[in-house]
């Protein structure tokens, strides 16, 4: 069994209810069982700034999968939910990403692990930082230290349910 945080964002279709289908489908997928689920956060959209903003979450999982057979249940997850893959960065239903996968470093060109923007993002590093305040990030370093002074960016806590 591995460890595993997922990263999910949605900024249409009335996207808290899109994150609670998302939360329920992931849980009960076949080889994955959820260990924690942060609050909800509102943050303002990354590239193209004409889109709604969104709502973020990340997820702590269990899973028995092996890195891809994990990215092809959650892209599917995504594509039920009407996921729309136009541009990066542009407004979308779901976005599912793989934040982290135990402690491995993987380079496969479908899946990078930890997820590039890992340490970069109010809106990924602060969720993550309430469920798992001790994490300690490969190639990175401690949560606790990357998110000293990390601004907030507009981010903003909603809620403690999906
Ligand atoms: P960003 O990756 O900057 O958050 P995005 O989420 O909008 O942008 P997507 O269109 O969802 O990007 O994903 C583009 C591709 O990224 C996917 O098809 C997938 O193969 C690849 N990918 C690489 N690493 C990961 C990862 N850790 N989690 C999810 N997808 C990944
Ligand atoms: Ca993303
Ligand atoms: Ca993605």
């Amino acid at each position: 069994m591995t460890h595993v945080y997922l990263g999910l964002g949605s900024n249409l279709e009335v996207p808290i209810e899109k994150l609670r289908v998302a939360r329920n489908e992931i849980a009960t997928a076949s080889g994955i069982s959820e260990i924690r689920f942060s609050s909800l956060y509102r943050s303002p959209p990354m590239g193209s700034e004409n889109q709604p903003d969104y709502i973020n979450a990340v997820m702590a999982i269990e899973t028995d999968l092996s890195p891809l057979e994990l990215l092809a249940t959650t892209q599917k997850i995504e594509n039920e939910n009407g996921r729309i893959r136009s541009e990066r960065w542009g407004a979308r239903t779901l976005d599912i990403d793989i934040l982290l996968f135990g402690d491995e470093v993987l380079n496969f060109s479908k899946l990078i692990v930890p997820h590039y923007g890992i340490a970069e993002r109010a809106f990924v590093l602060y969720p993550l930082f309430e469920i798992a305040p001790d994490l300690n990030i490969p190639e990175r370093g401690k949560l606790a230290d990357l998110i000293t002074d990390f601004p907030l960016s507009g981010l903003e806590r909603l809620s403690d349910v999906a």
